[in-house]
């Protein structure tokens, strides 16, 4: 993962958000920085995605007191995609709980690509993850509703209450992705092979396909996950979505899965959980803090948008984001602190 930002200094973790201002001038900077990087390459896997304007770009930071900051095209929509999955994974720890989740959909990387057949195979039909498809699909079918609609419709209702506003479909997206997901298909029924899933799989796809052709902006994105940041209340509407204590296991899968096999490299340069779409949409989470969202359709090879990431790491570092960057104390204030 190339995200260069060129010289820029590393702030340390301090609990809090610099002032107001200095967010707003930095997240427009942010934009300004990487507008014109022409690096990576549109999804084209599903049709109409390719049709995707490379040009777009927004940059959006929702604190966790309500406010919000943004630069670029922020008004635009785009199907949230594999964003969803971190969301609806915590709907589904929210009904569930840790256990269930750790031990039927799994928490640990499979080092392998988004779609990968071969890491179900690996691993005796375990999904490994709620961030690949095949744990993305496996929790999808736990989503409660005794019928595929009712599921839909719960997926819907909590994905609105995390952005604060109602989410609808893109139709001319679900229909591109229907109309060639065998793969994901395929990762259904092997799954149903393993005995990993109890509904119907192909019904359970299409339910998953449809969440994938929700229709985000870079700020519904933002305030979806100041909402994780939040310990699971809105910020901007007030509403608890989800408890703390499932907000904590969500950004724990995400830091470990978020961005597919690179995870580890977006750790390494963005110290924070987030998770990318296919789409060229990116949410990062600071706990405590604000929910970072972006918007860029050109992708690295991994699937992970390229601005968005390189605009995600300029911001964790002059924000003071990364959750590892400590500072030493100087003795005085180590004496102070323990007075
Ligand atoms: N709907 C897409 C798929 O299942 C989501 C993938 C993604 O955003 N990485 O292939």
């Amino acid at each position: 993962m190339d995200v260069d930002v060129g010289d820029v200094a590393q702030a340390a973790y301090t609990g809090h958000l610099p002032e107001w201002s200095e967010v707003e001038s930095l997240v427009e900077a942010a934009h300004r920085r990487f507008k014109s990087d022409a690096d990576g390459t549109v999804a084209d896997y599903i049709p109409v995605l390719a049709q995707a304007d490379p040009e777009l770009f927004a940059v959006c930071v929702a604190e966790v007191d309500g406010g919000v900051h943004t630069a670029g095209d922020i008004q635009v929509e785009f199907s949230i995609q594999s964003i969803s999955k971190a969301f609806v994974c915590a709907l589904v720890c929210q009904e569930y709980g840790h256990e269930v989740v750790r031990d039927r959909i799994g928490v640990n990387n499979t080092g392998l690509a988004f779609n990968s057949v071969i890491a179900i195979e690996l691993n005796d039909g375990h999904p490994m993850n709620p961030m690949v498809n095949a744990g993305a699909i496996a929790t999808t079918a736990l989503m409660p509703g005794a019928t595929p609609d009712e599921q839909w419709d719960n997926i819907v209702s909590g994905l609105s209450a995390f952005a604060g506003r109602p989410l609808t479909v893109d139709d001319t997206v679900y229909r591109s992705e229907a109309d060639t997901n065998q793969r994901n298909r395929a990762i259904a029924r092997l799954l149903e092979s393993y005995g990993r899933i109890e509904l119907d799989p192909l019904a359970v796809v299409d339910v998953y396909t449809r969440q994938c052709a929700l229709r985000v902006t870079a700020r519904d994105l933002a305030v979806m996950g100041a909402t994780l940041a939040d310990g699971g209340v809105n910020p901007v509407t007030g509403q608890r979505v989800v408890s703390a204590g499932v907000c904590r296991d969500t950004l724990a899968i995400l830091a470990a899965n978020g961005a597919y096999e690179r995870s580890g490299e977006w750790l390494f340069e963005i110290g924070l959980p987030g998770k990318s779409g296919v789409a060229g949409g990116l949410v990062t989470v600071a706990p405590g803090k604000a929910g970072i969202g972006t918007f860029s359709p050109p992708l690295d090879a991994a699937g992970n948008s390229v601005r968005g990431q390189r605009a995600t790491a300029y911001l964790s570092r002059v924000l003071g984001l990364n959750i590892f960057a400590s500072h030493a104390h100087t003795l005085a204030a180590q004496r102070k602190d323990r007075a």
